[in-house]
């Protein structure tokens, strides 16, 4: 108690307890330092030395580094998920003899920041919000670095969605929420939460207004999504909290239509391995597609990409461009030509109004805006209405140009206080000062000579440090021969050093104009900031404009490059694929290992389910992702990797592949994937596209088998009629085409030498008949003993006639409706199953209850073959 602390500390004390929850960076001399644990932590993950300093009594840690590394070590700090406060000198040590005031003057956070070495250029950095307002969730996606702002609401899988889609770099909720965010959305986030007061509708009404200058939210359609408001202003309000107050650049927020783009669950954005993959050095889809210049291009490609559109008429527009682009080559290569020069518009206005450019981005931004020049001349003339209309809305900020070119050299330091920004001709008082301040050298040459003629002296020197400010210097061999007025100020080994009248005059001279030079630059150069801010608008609107252009010219590449067409969309609600490709595959294999391209039809009258067997590693699960990704495409508004597709709008793309093997899942493991497949069930409409890949495979052949048939029956029995494809390498369900009329078999060709297969990888109609288990395990090198054994097992096994057996029992039960029972019911527990069975109201039963009731049923089974073992 009572310990004495210093000053010093007295004053790191009191800040550090307003931002408890933040690393504190306390700026002291030419140093930031951090102390106790902060240092401990920022040691931790700076690789900086941490070091302990006697503070009254009491040890404390400390670790620092030099304040002009701060952007070295910044960024690591943050990407470390540290909030880190700045507290800088807020007045000139020099002017006090008190201890220096201090204070935050900035908190950056993973999800708050500007600074590029933070930012990834091709990546938005999105702050999100949630409120969980009970039944419905609100969300919002704030990216300070775009002005970007977006707010949509749901239930809580919608918003799962959208947060693993936008992967915000910190998450916000309320203090109270904070066990319901995590049982929600798990702790894969860097969060951080916030009084509950901020979630309160009046309050976020109130701050969003105020930052967009209405007096409604109606004209941003988002008044009726009153969880999505509340989270949005959460969002704004938290800027508010760590400092950032100039938001001229946060425009207006953006409704995410919920209804306008096709839905994907996170299993299936996973699984298609669209924008990320949890396999290390697997290629997305992105990186394949990604032939964007600018980085607002590469930013929007995957909004896109995430959010592909169910307009169709939107879609058909997009393709036109495309097919425009594709046709005028010399339209699409001057466009991207002139894109390469823009460099990222969005974040340099975002800057812009933040107060945070500085000269040299500045001329970028007019050197950016001149790019858009011939842009819009050349979008304006174009035969396509769409780029016609983009190049009406472009505008080059003209006088803006003008002014900044007037203002600015060309070649502007980054540094304001490095001065040479403002250009001659723009303030006559600075032109004066610099004539001062640059023609005394050439007088300086002249009191030298002056000065060494009159003394005799030969060696004289001008210069000026620090300490003594201007002086001359003379060798000591000529001490003897210095005037008397001369007054002396340092000796050194082997030379003096002294001032006179006139170089004081002078040095007051000089040093008056470069500090009143410096003072009206940046008084000038704040000026041409504030002037700027009536174009961020009309910039960040070019900048929209540019990014779309950029990604519909990527289309057009990326068609060019790789052989795509376009496809043709209509109201039907079929799919038909000729010669399909799957877009990441094919740019991988090997120039000897041609892609294998397919064709795949799929209506709701005669082909709406098709089972894909064929052996591992034959191609099924290529064969059920290139189409997803083609339609995935087409609805994005690009061309596709196929021969020809015609195609009406899907709404929904479902994926669901079964885990590989139950060992190591366990049984709670297999439920979950039931219960997912089970939520495709509750969700499809008659313009899904579901895609099964080995569903039920983690589980027993009999009950794999069994899961795989109902769901397919399902499916087939469903009004929606969704198109499904299902790969499955049990051959067994070959025999539902007998009694299901939609279902149709198709089988990856293969074809069997003496010891191996060959893959065809050829799509051809008809089942197969057998596993091809084993030659595959031959081929990944299984050691021959092992092979010998699996054969002769195989060969037992297929003599039994087991799996025959069971397919037909299936297929006699499934025509009689009972197709759970696969027993001889002699038992007294299957008798008791068997009531239980008859009792269930089909009727009524969703399809989560009947997995549940079927795992119910597995585990009495279960219980009963164990007690039985016992016995
Ligand atoms: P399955 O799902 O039947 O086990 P995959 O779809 O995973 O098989 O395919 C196995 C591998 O075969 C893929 O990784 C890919 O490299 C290659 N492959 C698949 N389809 C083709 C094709 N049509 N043309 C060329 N190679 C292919």
């Amino acid at each position: 108690m009572g310990k004495k602390v210093t000053p010093l500390m007295g004053q790191y004390n009191s800040i550090k307890a307003k931002y408890p929850d933040a690393l504190l960076l306390f700026r002291v001399g030419d140093f930031y330092e951090t102390f106790g644990e902060d240092a401990v932590k920022a040691a931790g993950i700076l690789n900086i030395t941490l070091t302990a300093r006697n503070n009254g009594g009491d040890m404390t840690e400390l670790a620092g580094f030099p304040h002009h590394s701060l952007n070295t070590y910044l960024p690591k700090l943050v990407m470390a998920g540290c909030r880190v406060a700045i507290c800088d000198q807020l007045e000139d040590p020099k002017q006090t003899k008190k201890i220096v005031k201090r204070g935050v003057t900035e908190l950056v956070t993973p999800g708050v920041a500007l600074n590029d070495d933070i930012l990834q250029s091709k990546s938005n950095n999105f702050l999100a919000a949630v409120h969980l307002g009970g039944s419905r969730i609100g969300v919002s996606f704030l990216d300070v670095s775009t002005g970007e702002f977006l707010t949509s609401e749901g239930d809580a899988e919608y918003v799962d969605k959208l947060l693993q889609n936008f992967k915000p770099s910190e998450v916000l909720f309320s203090k109270q929420k904070r066990r319901l965010f995590s049982e929600t959305f798990g702790d894969n986030f860097h969060t951080f939460y916030l009084e509950d007061w901020v979630f309160q509708t009046d309050y976020a009404v109130e701050t969003l207004q105020k930052q967009f200058g209405t007096t409604s939210l109606k004209g941003f359609g988002i008044d009726t999504l009153e969880n999505g408001v509340i989270a949005a202003g959460a969002a704004l309000h938290y800027l508010g909290e760590t400092r950032h107050d100039k938001l001229g650049h946060i425009t207006k927020v953006n409704r995410i239509a919920e209804d306008a783009y096709v839905w994907m669950d996170k299993f299936t954005i996973r699984n298609l391995e669209l924008y990320h993959s949890t396999q290390e050095n697997a290629v997305t889809l992105l990186e394949v597609i990604d032939k964007t210049i600018s980085p607002m291009g590469g930013r929007l490609l995957k909004r896109w990409l995430a959010l592909p559109l169910k307009d169709s008429e939107a879609i058909i527009k997009r393709h036109e461009v495309v097919s425009f682009l594709l046709d005028n080559q010399d339209v699409l290569e001057k466009f991207q030509q002139h894109i390469k020069h823009m460099g990222d518009l969005e974040r340099l206005v975002s800057k812009a109004a933040t107060g945070k450019i500085n000269p040299r981005e500045v001329v970028q931004l007019k050197n950016s805006l001149e790019a858009v020049v011939p842009v819009k001349a050349l979008a304006s003339d174009s035969k396509n209405e769409s780029l016609r209309l983009i190049g009406e809305q472009l505008n080059a900020c003209d006088e803006l140009r003008e002014k900044v070119k007037a203002t600015l050299f060309e070649e502007a330091p980054v540094n304001i206080l490095k001065g040479q920004a403002i250009a001659n001709g723009v303030s006559e008082e600075l032109d004066e000062l610099r004539s001062i301040a640059t023609g005394g050298k050439d007088y300086l040459d002249a009191m030298l000579k002056r000065e060494s003629e009159r003394t005799g002296i030969t060696s004289l020197k001008i210069a000026s440090n620090n300490v003594f400010g201007y002086y001359i210097e003379v060798r000591n061999t000529h001490k003897d021969k210095v005037p008397e007025e001369w007054v002396r100020k340092q000796t050194l080994v082997s030379a003096e050093r002294y001032i006179t009248e006139e170089l004081k005059e002078y040095e007051a001279k000089i040093l008056g104009a470069e500090e009143k030079i410096l003072i009206l630059e940046q008084q000038l150069f704040v000026n041409l900031l504030e002037w700027l801010q009536q174009f961020i608008g009309t910039i960040q609107h070019t900048a929209s404009l540019i990014a779309r252009l950029d990604c519909l010219s990527s289309f057009a590449v990326q068609a060019r490059e790789h052989s795509y067409t376009r496809p043709l969309l209509d109201d039907s609600f079929d799919l038909d694929i000729k010669e399909g490709r799957h877009p990441v595959i094919e740019q991988q294999l090997p120039p000897d290992a041609p892609f294998i391209a397919n064709d795949v039809f799929l209506d709701r009258d005669n082909q709406q389910i098709i089972m894909i067997t064929g052996p591992n590693m034959s191609g099924k699960s290529a064969i059920l992702r290139q189409t997803a990704l083609i339609v995935l495409l087409a609805q994005m508004g690009s061309f596709v990797p196929a021969g020809a597709v015609r195609m009406g709008c899907v709404d929904k793309i479902f994926t669901r592949v079964g885990a590989s093997d139950n060992i190591s899942m366990g049984e709670s493991t297999f439920m979950v994937e039931m219960n997912e497949t089970a939520s495709i069930l509750n969700n499809i409409s008659e313009r899904s596209l579901v895609l099964l890949d080995e569903i039920g495979r983690g589980t027993s052949t009999y009950d794999g088998i069994s899961i795989a048939w109902a769901i397919s029956e399902f499916l087939h029995e469903h009004p929606s009629r969704a198109k499904t494809l299902f790969a499955t390498h049990y051959h067994e369900l070959n025999e539902m085409t007998e009694t299901f009329e939609r279902i149709k078999n198709y089988n990856v060709s293969v074809k069997e030498m003496k010891d191996t297969v060959l893959f065809l990888r050829k799509l051809v109609p008809g089942g197969s008949h057998h596993s091809f288990g084993i030659h595959v395990a031959k081929m990944a090198g299984m050691p021959v003993q092992v092979l010998h054994k699996a054969n002769k097992i195989l060969k037992r096994l297929e003599k039994s006639h087991a799996s025959e057996e069971l397919t037909d029992e299936m297929r006699n039960m499934s025509k009689e409706e009972m197709q759970l029972s696969f027993f001889k019911l002699d038992d007294p527990l299957l008798e008791e199953l068997r009531e239980e069975i008859l009792d269930i109201d089909i009727d009524t039963l969703t399809p989560v209850e009947a997995l549940m009731k079927l795992n119910e049923i597995k585990r009495m089974l279960q219980r009963n073959a164990s007690t039985k073992s016992k016995k």
